[in-house]
C-alpha cells in the first residue's frame, strides 16, 4: 500500500461492508483530473496500487485528499466507478436511496411531453452511472423489469436492490440478463436468473402508440432496443409532417423490431422495407405490423452493407430512409475504421433519398462524439452530391439520463435531415 493509502486510511476508520485494507484506493493526477472533470471512470493503469478486492472504497489522490465513494474492481480494465463525490461511506441503504430516486425521476417524466411517455410501457428505470448506481441497467417492458449488471461491487446488494424493485414496480416478475464480455471482465456469473414472480418468454410493450411483442429472454440487449423511442416517434411525424416531404416509400436498415420503419407505416406510407441481419427480429417486426393493423413490411435478412452496396444503382428510390447499426467503434481505437463505415452507409442512404425525403441517421458509438458525427454526416453529403437541412439532432429518449462529462452516457446520436436537392 502506498503511503498515501497509508494516511487517508488512517484519517477514517474502516467502514462496514468496504473493501478492506483501509478501504482506500489513491488514484494518480490523470485519475484524479478524470474524476474532478466529472468523468465517473479511472483506469486501472491510472491507480497508484489496485485494490485487494471487488467492493466499495474511499477513493483519493495522491496527497490523501478525498474524491468520493467508488466500486473498485482489483482486474477489470474499469478500477474505479464513482458512485458518489461525497466523503461518505456507500453501503446497501445508500445504494436502495439511489435507485428510489431514479425510479421518482422517471416518475416524474410521466408528465414531462418531451419525454412523450403517454401509454409508454416500455423504458429505462435505472441507466447506470448516470442514475447513480455503475454497470447497472434495468428496463421495464411491460408487465417485467430486466436487470443487468456489469459491477463486480454491485452484485452482493442485487438481492436488496431487486427487492426495491419489486416493491416499487409491481411487476409480474424480474429477470436477470447476466451475460456479456463486461460481466466476464468482473469475474461475475453468466446466466439469465428469474429473481422475482414469473416471467413469462413474450410480453407486450407499446410505445405509447404501437405495440411489440418482445422476448425478455431471448431478444438483444434486455429484449428491446428502449433508448429510440422519442426518435421513432419523430421519424414518422417529420416524414409525414415535413413540408414538401413526399409520403410513399421507406426504408428501415438495421431496423431491429422496426421501429422507424413502423412508423412510416403508421404515419401513411405505403411501401415500407426493414433490412436486418437477425431473422428473428425481422419476424417480430411482421408480426408486430399484423397487430397493429398496419400494412405489411418487405422484410429482408441481410448484411446491411452489402444491401446497400446492391441498391446502388436506384437513386432517389426512397422518401423516408433510417440508419440505424450497432456500434461501429466499440473502443477508442475502432475509430478510423468505424468512420469510414458511417460514411459508407450514410453516403449510401443519402444517395437512395429522394428529393424532400427525410433520413434519420444513428450512431451508438460512444467514442464517436456528435461533432464527429456530423462532419461524417457532412462529409458523407459532399461525395453523394446532396445538400441537406438538419431537422433535429437528438440522443436517447429522456428515460436514458446523461451524466455531463461522461460522454458514454450520451452514447446515441440521431440526426434527421432532410435532403433539399435531387
Ligand atoms: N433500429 C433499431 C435498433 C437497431 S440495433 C431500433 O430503432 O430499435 C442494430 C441492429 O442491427 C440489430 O437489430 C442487429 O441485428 C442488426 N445488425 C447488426 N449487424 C448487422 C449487419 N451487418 N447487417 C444488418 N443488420 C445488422
Amino acid at each position: 500500500m502506498s503511503d498515501a493509502n497509508e494516511r487517508a486510511g488512517a484519517r477514517r476508520p474502516t467502514p462496514r461492508g468496504a473493501t478492506g485494507a483501509g478501504a482506500s484506493v489513491a488514484v494518480d493526477d490523470r485519475g484524479a483530473a478524470r474524476l474532478r472533470a466529472g468523468h465517473p471512470w479511472v483506469y486501472r493503469s491510472d491507480v497508484v496500487a489496485p485494490p485487494e478486492r471487488a467492493g466499495f472504497a474511499r477513493i483519493v489522490d495522491r496527497r490523501g485528499a478525498p474524491l468520493g465513494w467508488a466500486a473498485v474492481h482489483p482486474s477489470s480494465t474499469i478500477a474505479v466507478r464513482l458512485l458518489s463525490r461525497d466523503d461518505a461511506p456507500i453501503d446497501e441503504a445508500t445504494l436502495v436511496a439511489t435507485l428510489d430516486a431514479a425510479l421518482d425521476r422517471r416518475e416524474a417524466w410521466k408528465d414531462d411531453p418531451a419525454a412523450a411517455m403517454a401509454g409508454v410501457t416500455g423504458y429505462r428505470l435505472v441507466h447506470a452511472e448516470a442514475d447513480g448506481l455503475p454497470g447497472l441497467v434495468v428496463d421495464r417492458l411491460g408487465p417485467v423489469v430486466v436487470v443487468q449488471n456489469g459491477c463486480a461491487a454491485l452484485e452482493p446488494h442485487l438481492t436488496a436492490l431487486v427487492g426495491r424493485l419489486a416493491e416499487r414496480t409491481a411487476p409480474r416478475g424480474i429477470l436477470g440478463r447476466f451475460e456479456g464480455r463486461a460481466r466476464a471482465l468482473e469475474g461475475l456469473e453468466q446466466g439469465t436468473p428469474v429473481l422475482h414472480g414469473d416471467v413469462p418468454d413474450e410480453v407486450d410493450v407499446s410505445d405509447g402508440t404501437l405495440t411489440w411483442r418482445v422476448k425478455p429472454f431471448a431478444g438483444q440487449k434486455t429484449g428491446a432496443f428502449l433508448d429510440q423511442r422519442v426518435n421513432h416517434h419523430l421519424f414518422g411525424r417529420f416524414a409525414r409532417g415535413a413540408p414538401g416531404a413526399p409520403r410513399g416509400r421507406g426504408l428501415d436498415v438495421f431496423s431491429y423490431h422496426g421501429g422507424f420503419g413502423l412508423h412510416l407505416l403508421a404515419a401513411g406510407y405505403a411501401e415500407v422495407e426493414l433490412v436486418d441481419a437477425s431473422a428473428d427480429a425481422l419476424a417480430a417486426a411482421s408480426d408486430a405490423a399484423r397487430r397493429n393493423g398496419l400494412p405489411a413490411p418487405r422484410v429482408t435478412q441481410a448484411d446491411a452493407f452489402a444491401y446497400l452496396r446492391a441498391r446502388a444503382r436506384e437513386r432517389g428510390r426512397f422518401d423516408a430512409i433510417s440508419v440505424d447499426p450497432p456500434a461501429l467503434a466499440k473502443r477508442a481505437r475502432d475509430l478510423p475504421r468505424a468512420t469510414a463505415g458511417y460514411k459508407e452507409l450514410n453516403l449510401r442512404a443519402m444517395r437512395l433519398l429522394a428529393p424532400g425525403g427525410v433520413l434519420a441517421t444513428s450512431s451508438c458509438s460512444a467514442h464517436l462524439s456528435e461533432f464527429a458525427f456530423l462532419d461524417v454526416l457532412t462529409d458523407a453529403a459532399a461525395d453523394a452530391g446532396r445538400a441537406f437541412r438538419v431537422l433535429g439532432r437528438y440522443g436517447p429518449s429522456p428515460d436514458h439520463p446523461e451524466r455531463l462529462g461522461f460522454p458514454e452516457s450520451r452514447y446515441l446520436k440521431c440526426v434527421m435531415l432532410q435532403a433539399l436537392d435531387g
